[in-house]
């Protein structure tokens, strides 16, 4: 089967790197995500990462002020960016992470027209720090970095499920599976599979969104073959 798209957005929520654990880092699940997006990646399909924070810091706290804690949020999808980049290079690809609050020492900063032209060379580029912004996710982030590097679609990886449901199937056994759905019927059946800014950012936009589950990994080449295993949003 070939692949679908030529250049891709993948969201990685922070809790796809840390396993059955829910938090830190899984060295296991850590290389099979990243041996499936070796898969892809040498069949040409051009790859950019946004990686999200939540297995280190998920920014809610009443002890603290929102936009301290959304910075510490985006220091941990920092961390993940590293650790993607690591295993990655690892396996031969060229990466290179870019962070949208500027830290020279240890990574690029968000650069567009940059990061376009190392995904055109080849090279996968791992976005960090989120939109560098407190109030707002990482999903808002893979919509707007989608956008801005053309991406064809975001494929968004979630732990825990696999795709869209009318309501949470680990609550509800007979909550129905959707495969494919509009960005209009997330917001008004209230879907919180991602944030309402995110939605509108993508749907402005017509960009795409595939949800699948990514306890299993190759789902991640399955998706990239355009195989229907998750739930669309056009
Ligand atoms: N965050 C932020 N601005 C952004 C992106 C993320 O402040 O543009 C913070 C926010 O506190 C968020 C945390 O970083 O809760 C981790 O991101 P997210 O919860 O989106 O990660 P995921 O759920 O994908 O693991």
């Amino acid at each position: 089967m070939s692949l679908k798209y030529k250049r891709v957005l993948l969201k990685l929520s922070g809790e796809a790197l840390s396993g059955d654990q829910g938090h830190g880092l899984d060295d296991d699940i850590i290389e099979s995500i990243c041996d499936a997006i070796k898969v892809v990646h040498d069949e040409g399909l051009e790859i950019a990462i946004v990686v999200g924070g939540g297995n280190f810091w998920r920014g809610r706290s009443s002890k603290i002020d929102r936009a301290t804690s959304d910075s510490m949020g985006m220091l941990g999808t920092t961390i993940n960016a590293l650790r993607l980049q690591a295993s990655l290079e690892a396996k031969g690809i060229q990466t290179r992470v870019q962070t949208a609050i500027d830290m020279k020492q240890v990574a690029e900063p968000y650069i567009r027209r940059r990061a376009i032209r190392h995904i055109e060379k080849g090279r996968i580029v791992i976005f960090a720090a989120g939109t560098g912004l407190p109030y707002f996710s990482t999903d808002t982030t893979a919509a707007l970095r989608a956008v801005e590097i053309n991406a064809d679609v975001i494929l968004a990886g979630k732990r825990g499920t696999d795709g869209i449901y009318d309501s949470d199937p680990n609550k509800n056994k007979n909550a129905i599976k959707y495969d494919k759905l509009t960005y209009i019927d997330i917001l008004n059946k209230g879907l919180g599979i991602m944030d309402a800014t995110a939605t509108s950012l993508c749907m402005e936009n017509n960009m795409g969104l595939v949800v699948f589950g990514i306890d299993d990994p190759k789902n991640i080449i399955r998706v990239s073959h355009g195989e229907n295993i998750g739930t669309i949003v056009e």
